[in-house]
């Protein structure tokens, strides 16, 4: 049994937080490879490592001296080392950057010391061997990853050394230069080891009990999501529920690796278990169809009514097409006998939305067009809602009861995603709604 334990920014800002590492990581042996950010906030008023380093940059570009910054790096680092007790000479290790710094010195090195940094002192602080990432996360020069090589050089390194810490978030070029992921890049790097090793499990610790079923800052105290397939996050996170970076799904799902969100301030708790598919006996609740609910606010609809002399598609493609010619994007196309509606976010919308809104007027068999602005759109995500019968009735039930009109609806081919259009004014209530009728 191998688990890949990847730990995020403010599971690893203060040294109290390294402590709570310490017992995740003891009470289980299984857990022999760890990935580490570099330390996040301790409170809402401090600063994450890494921005310290970018404003660094920032500092050394301009010519402004960045000495108070780099201070309060060192301070972080200081700090987590003393309260920990621990050995590595940080003072070499802060002499080389200092001597490295200058205006045209890469960015990508000086941010990725927070990860290196922190990686030093947690291998020492767990008696496991460090591995810098930028022997064994290796890029190619397009800034692609080189799988091959990279697979291969994570492999060597765990049967040499037993259990591992590798720093998150950054790697290095054929050339030896390193080069970072896009930010927050460390849930990146965590999913690629767990594949390169063919991990049981990868585990992301965070601040969280999971993923919530709904945007805490809608409804109070939510529950969190036991099982989510990818399908279902796809939906959710497109929708506005951020959970992991992007491209952290994809080496995972190839090898059928589950992600286990896991909170290190609560680590009995469960957590969310994100996999490709559920087996049935494995479902926990079949009463409970909702996985999520998510939404989106400040979007523009164009109603187009079509008169019986045209075919809808051929007029749908022509509106397509005049979509393309001013720059606009539809988000949602909903499309029924006679009509259909075109999505937009409001703020893509330039000022030539009118011009726009005249020449789809005036497109042979559009009889009239109808603006509304102001609409939000919301996603009810669930595998269990596939295939059942009733549900968008019991959708539009909940929303009638509480007054609230469904201005669209579509439901996604697969049936995990039905979309439905409110009024913004509407929104949160809506949200709150549909969580009290189906949590
Ligand atoms: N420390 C980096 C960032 O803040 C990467 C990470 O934490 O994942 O973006």
């Amino acid at each position: 049994m191998l688990k890949v334990a990847k730990f995020g920014g403010s599971s690893l800002s203060s040294s109290e937080q390294f402590e709570k590492v310490k017992g995740i990581i003891e009470s289980d042996p299984a857990r022999r490879v760890v990935v580490v950010s570099a330390p996040g906030r301790q409170n809402s008023e401090d600063n994450k490592v890494t921005d310290l380093l970018y404003l660094c940059n920032a500092h050394l570009k301009y010519d402004v001296s960045y000495d108070s910054i780099f201070e309060m790096i060192e301070e972080r680092f200081m700090d987590i080392r003393r309260g920990c007790g621990l050995q590595t000479d940080l003072d070499a290790e802060f002499d080389l950057i200092r001597s490295k710094l200058h205006k045209g010195m890469s960015v990508d090195y000086l941010v990725s010391r927070g990860e290196y940094l922190n990686g030093k002192l947690m291998a020492e602080y767990l008696g496991f061997h460090f591995v810098d990432a930028a022997d064994v996360m290796l890029f190619k020069y397009d800034g692609h990853v080189d799988y091959d090589r990279t697979n291969a050089a994570i492999g060597e390194a765990l049967e040499r050394y037993g259990s591992i810490v590798i720093p998150g978030f950054y790697g290095s070029l054929p050339n030896g230069e390193i080069r970072t992921f896009s930010r927050g890049g460390s849930d990146v790097t965590g999913a690629i080891v767990s594949a390169a090793l063919n991990a049981d499990v990868y585990e992301n610790w965070t601040d969280v009990s999971g993923i919530l079923m709904v945007d805490p800052h809608i409804v109070e105290d939510p529950k969190s999501i036991s099982k989510v397939t990818y399908d279902e996050l796809r939906e959710l996170s497109y929708m506005g529920a951020a959970v992991l970076h992007e491209d952290t799904v994809f080496p995972v799902r190839r090898k059928n690796i589950p992600v286990n969100i896991r909170n290190t301030n609560a680590p009995e708790d469960p957590g969310t278990i994100i996999r490709e598919a559920f087996d049935k006996g494995d479902e926990d609740n079949s009463t409970r169809f909702i996985t999520g609910i998510t939404g989106k606010k400040d979007f523009s609809t164009f109603d187009v009514y079509c008169n019986h002399n045209e075919s809808v598609m051929k007029i749908v493609q022509e509106a397509l097409s005049l979509c393309g010619r001013y720059g606009f994007q539809p988000e949602q196309l909903m499309s029924g006998i006679d009509s259909f509606s075109l999505v937009f976010p409001s703020a893509e919308l330039s000022r030539s939305r009118y011009e726009f809104a005249g020449e789809l007027k005036n497109i042979p068999g559009v009889d009239d067009i109808n603006i509304q602005d102001g609409i939000s759109l919301i996603a009810i995500v669930g595998r269990q809602m596939a295939y059942r019968s009733g549900i968008s009735g019991k959708i539009f039930q909940a929303l009638g009861e509480e007054n609230i009109s469904v201005s669209m609806i579509k439901q996604s081919a697969d049936e995990i995603n039905i979309m439905v259009g409110v009024y913004t004014d509407d929104f949160k209530k809506a949200i709150r709604t549909l969580y009290d009728s189906f949590a």
